[in-house]
Protein backbone atom coordinates (compact mmCIF):
# COMPACT_ATOMS: atom_id res chain seq x y z
CA UNK A 1 0.00 0.00 0.00
CA UNK A 2 1.41 3.70 -0.58
CA UNK A 3 0.40 6.44 1.57
CA UNK A 4 -3.37 6.57 1.00
CA UNK A 5 -4.84 10.63 1.38
CA UNK A 6 -7.31 9.54 4.22
CA UNK A 7 -6.87 7.20 7.36
CA UNK A 8 -10.21 6.47 8.96
CA UNK A 9 -9.58 5.52 12.18
CA UNK A 10 -12.54 3.53 13.68
CA UNK A 11 -12.86 2.18 17.33
CA UNK A 12 -15.06 -1.29 18.20
CA UNK A 13 -16.11 -2.22 21.01
CA UNK A 14 -19.10 -5.19 20.54
CA UNK A 15 -20.64 -3.61 17.65
CA UNK A 16 -21.60 -6.87 16.07
CA UNK A 17 -24.86 -5.18 15.56
CA UNK A 18 -23.68 -2.47 13.52
CA UNK A 19 -20.51 -3.44 11.67
CA UNK A 20 -22.46 -4.98 8.72
CA UNK A 21 -24.22 -1.78 8.17
CA UNK A 22 -21.52 0.03 8.86
CA UNK A 23 -19.33 -1.04 6.26
CA UNK A 24 -22.16 -1.09 3.52
CA UNK A 25 -22.56 3.12 3.80
CA UNK A 26 -18.61 3.42 4.48
CA UNK A 27 -17.02 2.00 1.45
CA UNK A 28 -19.23 3.42 -0.77
CA UNK A 29 -19.13 6.66 0.86
CA UNK A 30 -15.10 6.81 1.00
CA UNK A 31 -14.95 5.26 -3.05
CA UNK A 32 -17.01 8.56 -4.10
CA UNK A 33 -14.41 10.67 -2.90
CA UNK A 34 -12.14 9.56 -5.66
CA UNK A 35 -9.19 9.50 -3.09
CA UNK A 36 -6.46 7.02 -1.64
CA UNK A 37 -8.13 5.52 1.53
CA UNK A 38 -7.31 3.05 3.85
CA UNK A 39 -10.15 2.23 7.16
CA UNK A 40 -8.37 1.63 10.37
CA UNK A 41 -10.59 -0.73 12.68
CA UNK A 42 -9.31 -1.10 15.96
CA UNK A 43 -11.29 -3.88 18.05
CA UNK A 44 -11.04 -3.34 21.53
CA UNK A 45 -11.21 -6.51 23.19
CA UNK A 46 -14.88 -7.22 22.24
CA UNK A 47 -16.89 -10.08 23.55
CA UNK A 48 -19.11 -10.86 21.23
CA UNK A 49 -18.76 -11.57 17.44
CA UNK A 50 -16.82 -8.11 16.05
CA UNK A 51 -14.11 -9.72 15.78
CA UNK A 52 -14.81 -12.28 13.28
CA UNK A 53 -16.83 -9.65 11.45
CA UNK A 54 -13.81 -7.33 11.30
CA UNK A 55 -11.90 -10.39 9.39
CA UNK A 56 -14.57 -11.16 7.25
CA UNK A 57 -14.51 -7.39 5.34
CA UNK A 58 -10.75 -7.49 5.77
CA UNK A 59 -10.74 -10.52 3.55
CA UNK A 60 -13.43 -9.03 1.51
CA UNK A 61 -11.61 -5.48 1.13
CA UNK A 62 -7.77 -6.14 2.03
CA UNK A 63 -6.26 -3.68 -0.02
CA UNK A 64 -8.00 -0.94 2.15
CA UNK A 65 -8.63 -1.93 5.34
CA UNK A 66 -6.43 -2.79 7.97
CA UNK A 67 -7.21 -4.51 11.70
CA UNK A 68 -6.01 -4.18 15.08
CA UNK A 69 -7.21 -6.37 17.62
CA UNK A 70 -6.49 -5.89 20.77
CA UNK A 71 -6.09 -8.94 23.28
CA UNK A 72 -8.38 -6.59 26.74
CA UNK A 73 -10.68 -3.77 26.77
CA UNK A 74 -8.38 -0.33 26.78
CA UNK A 75 -11.23 1.75 26.13
CA UNK A 76 -11.89 4.33 23.36
CA UNK A 77 -9.57 6.61 23.52
CA UNK A 78 -6.76 3.99 23.61
CA UNK A 79 -8.32 2.19 20.80
CA UNK A 80 -7.54 5.53 18.61
CA UNK A 81 -4.47 6.22 20.12
CA UNK A 82 -3.62 2.31 18.75
CA UNK A 83 -5.25 3.45 14.85
CA UNK A 84 -3.09 6.39 14.79
CA UNK A 85 0.29 4.44 15.42
CA UNK A 86 -0.59 2.57 12.95
CA UNK A 87 -2.04 4.58 10.37
CA UNK A 88 -0.27 6.08 7.55
CA UNK A 89 -2.94 8.67 5.87
CA UNK A 90 -2.05 12.35 5.31
CA UNK A 91 -5.33 13.24 6.75
CA UNK A 92 -6.65 11.28 9.48
CA UNK A 93 -10.40 10.55 10.49
CA UNK A 94 -12.37 9.21 13.50
CA UNK A 95 -15.31 7.83 13.26
CA UNK A 96 -17.69 5.66 15.79
CA UNK A 97 -18.52 2.71 14.47
CA UNK A 98 -22.18 2.48 15.53
CA UNK A 99 -23.06 4.67 12.83
CA UNK A 100 -24.01 7.71 15.00
CA UNK A 101 -21.47 9.77 12.66
CA UNK A 102 -22.88 9.52 9.14
CA UNK A 103 -20.07 8.05 6.90
CA UNK A 104 -21.88 10.58 4.51
CA UNK A 105 -20.14 13.84 6.02
CA UNK A 106 -16.59 12.80 5.83
CA UNK A 107 -16.21 14.84 2.63
CA UNK A 108 -17.18 18.16 4.42
CA UNK A 109 -14.01 17.77 6.94
CA UNK A 110 -12.18 16.39 4.30
CA UNK A 111 -13.19 19.90 2.17
CA UNK A 112 -12.30 21.73 5.53
CA UNK A 113 -8.76 19.95 5.88
CA UNK A 114 -8.03 20.71 1.88
CA UNK A 115 -8.68 24.43 2.82
CA UNK A 116 -5.74 24.37 5.24
CA UNK A 117 -6.55 23.53 8.73
CA UNK A 118 -4.70 20.83 10.22
CA UNK A 119 -7.67 19.68 12.44
CA UNK A 120 -11.32 20.22 11.85
CA UNK A 121 -13.96 19.02 14.83
CA UNK A 122 -17.69 18.70 14.26
CA UNK A 123 -20.94 20.07 15.75
CA UNK A 124 -23.91 17.56 15.90
CA UNK A 125 -26.88 19.63 14.06
CA UNK A 126 -29.24 18.09 15.81
CA UNK A 127 -27.96 15.57 18.57
CA UNK A 128 -30.03 12.47 18.68
CA UNK A 129 -28.94 11.06 21.95
CA UNK A 130 -31.22 10.65 25.18
CA UNK A 131 -32.85 14.08 26.79
CA UNK A 132 -30.24 13.50 30.09
CA UNK A 133 -27.23 12.56 27.45
CA UNK A 134 -27.54 15.93 25.87
CA UNK A 135 -28.20 17.52 29.07
CA UNK A 136 -25.30 16.49 30.65
CA UNK A 137 -23.16 16.78 27.81
CA UNK A 138 -23.72 20.50 27.54
CA UNK A 139 -22.97 20.82 31.27
CA UNK A 140 -19.64 19.42 30.87
CA UNK A 141 -19.20 21.52 27.82
CA UNK A 142 -19.92 25.03 29.86
CA UNK A 143 -17.71 23.47 32.61
CA UNK A 144 -14.63 22.78 30.09
CA UNK A 145 -14.91 26.29 28.94
CA UNK A 146 -14.55 27.65 32.02
CA UNK A 147 -11.26 25.10 33.47
CA UNK A 148 -9.12 24.77 30.42
CA UNK A 149 -8.04 26.33 27.50
CA UNK A 150 -9.22 24.13 24.87
CA UNK A 151 -12.03 25.24 22.43
CA UNK A 152 -14.46 22.88 21.21
CA UNK A 153 -18.06 23.53 20.88
CA UNK A 154 -19.20 19.78 20.94
CA UNK A 155 -16.62 17.90 23.01
CA UNK A 156 -18.53 14.01 22.83
CA UNK A 157 -18.39 14.39 19.02
CA UNK A 158 -15.89 11.80 17.62
CA UNK A 159 -16.40 12.86 13.88
CA UNK A 160 -13.31 14.93 13.38
CA UNK A 161 -10.10 14.85 11.08
CA UNK A 162 -6.49 15.54 12.20
CA UNK A 163 -3.28 16.61 9.88
CA UNK A 164 -0.66 13.89 9.89
CA UNK A 165 1.50 15.98 11.73
CA UNK A 166 -1.09 16.78 14.38
CA UNK A 167 -1.22 12.77 14.56
CA UNK A 168 2.55 12.48 15.29
CA UNK A 169 2.33 14.79 17.93
CA UNK A 170 0.22 12.96 19.78
CA UNK A 171 1.87 9.64 18.92
CA UNK A 172 4.44 11.50 20.50
CA UNK A 173 2.96 11.72 23.86
CA UNK A 174 2.35 8.40 25.67
CA UNK A 175 -0.47 9.30 27.88
CA UNK A 176 -2.46 7.07 29.34
CA UNK A 177 -5.80 8.29 30.84
CA UNK A 178 -6.26 11.05 27.57
CA UNK A 179 -9.27 12.80 25.84
CA UNK A 180 -8.03 12.81 22.13
CA UNK A 181 -9.95 15.89 20.73
CA UNK A 182 -8.51 17.59 23.43
CA UNK A 183 -5.23 16.50 22.60
CA UNK A 184 -5.45 17.36 19.26
CA UNK A 185 -6.44 20.44 20.07
CA UNK A 186 -3.17 21.50 21.66
CA UNK A 187 -1.22 20.67 18.97
CA UNK A 188 -3.76 22.55 15.90
CA UNK A 189 -2.29 25.47 14.81
CA UNK A 190 -5.18 26.12 12.55
CA UNK A 191 -8.24 24.49 14.19
CA UNK A 192 -11.57 24.54 13.02
CA UNK A 193 -15.51 22.90 12.67
CA UNK A 194 -17.91 22.07 11.06
CA UNK A 195 -21.81 21.60 11.15
CA UNK A 196 -22.70 17.66 10.82
CA UNK A 197 -25.82 15.61 10.84
CA UNK A 198 -26.09 13.25 13.47
CA UNK A 199 -28.19 9.53 13.87
CA UNK A 200 -29.55 7.70 16.24
CA UNK A 201 -27.22 4.44 17.45
CA UNK A 202 -28.19 2.03 14.40
CA UNK A 203 -27.74 -0.89 16.63
CA UNK A 204 -26.35 -2.09 19.51
CA UNK A 205 -26.60 0.03 23.28
CA UNK A 206 -23.81 3.09 24.20
CA UNK A 207 -20.69 1.21 25.31
CA UNK A 208 -20.27 4.34 27.89
CA UNK A 209 -22.36 3.83 31.46
CA UNK A 210 -22.75 6.80 33.62
CA UNK A 211 -19.87 5.83 35.71
CA UNK A 212 -17.96 5.22 32.75
CA UNK A 213 -19.35 8.74 31.12
CA UNK A 214 -17.83 10.63 34.91
CA UNK A 215 -14.72 8.63 34.50
CA UNK A 216 -14.04 10.22 30.92
CA UNK A 217 -14.97 13.62 32.05
CA UNK A 218 -12.35 13.51 34.90
CA UNK A 219 -9.66 12.73 32.26
CA UNK A 220 -10.77 15.88 30.44
CA UNK A 221 -10.75 18.04 33.10
CA UNK A 222 -7.60 16.89 35.23
CA UNK A 223 -5.77 15.88 31.61
CA UNK A 224 -5.82 19.81 30.59
CA UNK A 225 -6.05 21.77 33.44
CA UNK A 226 -4.76 22.11 37.32
CA UNK A 227 -8.11 24.73 37.47
CA UNK A 228 -9.70 22.39 39.84
CA UNK A 229 -6.84 21.93 42.06
CA UNK A 230 -6.39 25.59 42.52
CA UNK A 231 -9.86 26.18 42.90
CA UNK A 232 -10.04 23.84 45.41
CA UNK A 233 -7.27 25.69 47.73
CA UNK A 234 -9.18 29.33 47.16
CA UNK A 235 -12.07 27.45 48.39
CA UNK A 236 -9.70 26.17 51.54
CA UNK A 237 -8.76 30.17 51.96
CA UNK A 238 -11.97 30.95 52.18
CA UNK A 239 -13.15 28.28 54.51
CA UNK A 240 -10.31 28.78 57.09
CA UNK A 241 -10.58 32.98 56.98
CA UNK A 242 -14.35 32.54 57.76
CA UNK A 243 -13.89 30.23 60.58
CA UNK A 244 -10.87 31.96 61.88
CA UNK A 245 -13.86 35.05 62.22
CA UNK A 246 -16.38 32.56 63.65
CA UNK A 247 -13.48 31.65 66.54
CA UNK A 248 -13.22 35.26 66.88
CA UNK A 249 -16.50 35.73 67.22
CA UNK A 250 -17.43 32.77 69.77
CA UNK A 251 -14.78 33.78 72.13
CA UNK A 252 -16.01 37.24 72.34
CA UNK A 253 -19.57 35.95 73.00
CA UNK A 254 -18.03 33.56 75.69
CA UNK A 255 -16.48 36.03 77.64
CA UNK A 256 -19.47 38.82 77.30
CA UNK A 257 -22.09 36.23 77.73
CA UNK A 258 -21.09 33.23 79.43
CA UNK A 259 -21.29 29.37 77.97
CA UNK A 260 -23.80 28.35 75.47
CA UNK A 261 -24.75 25.04 74.65
CA UNK A 262 -27.37 25.68 72.17
CA UNK A 263 -27.03 25.46 68.40
CA UNK A 264 -26.31 21.74 68.43
CA UNK A 265 -27.64 21.02 65.10
CA UNK A 266 -26.36 24.31 63.43
CA UNK A 267 -22.81 22.64 64.25
CA UNK A 268 -23.99 19.26 62.74
CA UNK A 269 -24.74 21.05 59.35
CA UNK A 270 -21.52 22.80 59.31
CA UNK A 271 -19.59 19.93 60.43
CA UNK A 272 -21.00 17.76 57.58
CA UNK A 273 -20.62 20.29 55.17
CA UNK A 274 -17.21 21.36 56.18
CA UNK A 275 -16.63 16.96 56.29
CA UNK A 276 -18.32 17.12 52.53
CA UNK A 277 -15.47 19.58 51.07
CA UNK A 278 -12.49 17.64 52.87
CA UNK A 279 -14.01 14.42 51.32
CA UNK A 280 -14.44 15.90 47.76
CA UNK A 281 -10.95 17.54 48.01
CA UNK A 282 -9.43 13.74 49.12
CA UNK A 283 -11.09 12.76 45.96
CA UNK A 284 -9.65 15.24 43.71
CA UNK A 285 -6.36 14.76 44.65
CA UNK A 286 -6.89 10.89 44.41
CA UNK A 287 -8.36 11.46 40.99
CA UNK A 288 -4.76 14.03 39.85
CA UNK A 289 -2.65 11.32 42.03
CA UNK A 290 -3.86 8.01 40.43
CA UNK A 291 -2.99 9.43 36.55
CA UNK A 292 0.21 10.25 37.62
CA UNK A 293 0.74 6.88 39.41
CA UNK A 294 -0.61 4.90 36.23
CA UNK A 295 1.68 7.19 33.97
CA UNK A 296 4.81 6.46 36.02
CA UNK A 297 4.04 2.64 35.90
CA UNK A 298 5.16 2.63 32.39
CA UNK A 299 2.97 -0.67 31.76
CA UNK A 300 1.70 -0.87 27.74
CA UNK A 301 -1.35 1.12 27.42
CA UNK A 302 -3.10 -1.46 25.16
CA UNK A 303 -2.10 -4.57 24.07
CA UNK A 304 -2.14 -6.26 20.30
CA UNK A 305 -3.01 -9.70 19.66
CA UNK A 306 -2.65 -9.34 16.00
CA UNK A 307 -2.55 -6.40 13.12
CA UNK A 308 -4.43 -7.90 10.02
CA UNK A 309 -3.03 -6.16 6.72
CA UNK A 310 -0.86 -6.39 3.55
CA UNK A 311 2.17 -7.11 3.26
CA UNK A 312 4.23 -4.94 0.81
N1 LIG B 1 -15.79 2.04 22.18
C1 LIG B 1 -14.56 1.40 22.32
N2 LIG B 1 -14.16 1.00 23.57
C2 LIG B 1 -14.91 1.22 24.68
C3 LIG B 1 -16.15 1.91 24.53
C4 LIG B 1 -16.55 2.31 23.27
O1 LIG B 1 -13.84 1.18 21.35
O2 LIG B 1 -14.49 0.83 25.77
C5 LIG B 1 -16.22 2.49 20.84
C6 LIG B 1 -17.59 2.01 20.40
O3 LIG B 1 -17.54 0.75 19.77
C7 LIG B 1 -18.00 3.10 19.43
C8 LIG B 1 -17.37 4.34 20.02
O4 LIG B 1 -16.32 3.87 20.86
O5 LIG B 1 -17.46 2.89 18.15
C9 LIG B 1 -18.37 5.20 20.78
O6 LIG B 1 -19.06 4.42 21.71
P1 LIG B 1 -20.64 4.57 21.95
O7 LIG B 1 -21.34 4.79 20.66
O8 LIG B 1 -21.09 3.40 22.75
O9 LIG B 1 -20.66 5.87 22.84
P2 LIG B 1 -21.79 7.02 22.82
O10 LIG B 1 -22.13 7.34 21.40
O11 LIG B 1 -22.94 6.47 23.58
O12 LIG B 1 -21.10 8.15 23.51
MG1 LIG C 1 -22.53 6.22 19.88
Amino acid sequence: MPTPALSIVIPVFNEEATLTTLFARLYPALDELGETYEVVFINDGSRDRSAAILREQYEARPDVTRVILFSANAGQHMAIMAGFEHCRGEIVLTLDADLQNPPEEIHKLVAKMREGHDYVGSIRRKRQDSLFRTWASKAMNRLREKITRIKITDQGNMLRAYSRSVVNAINSCKEVATFIPALAYTFARSPTEVVVEHEERAAGESKYSLYSLIRLNFDLMTGFSLVPLQWFSMLGIVVSLGSGALFVLLMVRRLILGPEAEGLFTLFALMFFLIGLALFGIGLLGEYIGRIYQQVRHRPRYLIEAILEKQE
